[in-house]
């Protein structure tokens, strides 16, 4: 599933192809696509056609375009979401769930998703004081965004009394990070995904904070990671970021700090990797 950095790559390509276009034509395929649309297709397509993309903007796994109009393209890739600029006409694919197309010919862009969790919407001009579309208001700021504020965030872990790892997961906390990067950051920060959050101490924070900074800098630069081969970038390039995993898809592989084999759990109904030595399970009485 794409998390931060395959989002912010993907929003960078439609920063490269898309912006300063103006879309002539939409076409969409299938209503699942467009169900957070409560216009419907016929609503989304013509008020989208005339309209220049002026902006790529992405807050946690949200990107939305601005257009000229002052309204906003949403956009969550969910858990397959593409966006693809390809030659215009050139043969599509049966996931292709919209297509865009530009004044100046060349390349049109497309919307594909073959699990169909992704999804489109319109949004009006309405943001919230740090600049995203009010239908976004409920994700939180991401850590790489000016928004996010390490003292706030703090405070809201303590309060939420719940294990660290389902915490950095929670969109209403921190947002745009997932499973894979979850067990990267915590394994950076030396910390067991069950630590309970009330009980971290700030200095614990702090160096959870520098780990999720610098694992998803680390993806950005490599272009995200491409583990299930649904996430590519723009022009369809996959990531190498899953060259660099440390513990996400490890397990039995020896840690690089210590030389522990990686183990697998279930978490939820997904998994979670960890060094057992690096990041101790909490025992009772132990804080
Ligand atoms: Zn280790």
């Amino acid at each position: 599933m794409p998390e931060l950095p395959e989002v912010e790559t993907v929003r960078r390509g439609l920063d490269k192809w898309v912006v300063g276009r103006r879309i002539v034509a939409v076409e969409t395929f299938g209503e699942r696509t467009l169900r957070r649309h409560l216009g419907g297709a016929a609503d989304f397509t013509s008020r989208l056609e005339g309209r220049t993309v002026v902006a790529a903007r992405r807050r946690g796994k949200f990107l939305w375009l601005p257009l000229d109009d002052g309204a906003n393209l949403l956009a969550h890739l969910g858990m397959s979401g593409q966006f693809l600029a390809v030659p215009a006409g050139s043969a599509g694919s049966r996931h292709t769930k919209a297509r865009f197309c530009f004044d100046d010919g060349g390349m049109e862009l497309r919307f594909c998703d073959q699990r169909t969790f992704g999804g489109l919407a319109l949004a009006d001009e309405d943001l919230t004081a740090d600049g995203v579309p009010v239908a976004l208001s409920h994700v939180a700021p991401d850590p790489l965004e000016p928004a996010f504020d390490p003292d706030r965030f703090a405070a809201a872990l303590r309060r939420r009394r719940t294990g660290t790892k389902r915490a950095i997961l929670d969109q209403t906390l921190i947002s745009g990070i997932g499973n894979i990067y979850a067990d990267e950051s915590l394994w950076q920060a030396r910390l067991h995904f069950a630590r309970a959050t009330e009980r971290l101490r700030r200095p614990e924070v702090d160096r959870l904070l520098t780990a999720v900074d610098g694992v998803l800098r680390a993806a950005i630069d490599a272009g995200g990671t491409s583990f299930d081969a649904l996430y590519v970038a723009v022009n369809g390039e996959s990531g190498w970021f899953d060259r660099s995993l440390e513990v996400y898809g490890q397990a039995g592989e020896p840690c690089s700090r210590c030389g522990t084999p990686i183990v697998r759990v279930h978490f939820t109904n997904r998994s979670s990797y960890f060094c057992p030595k690096c990041q101790p399970r909490p025992r009772a009485g132990r804080w």
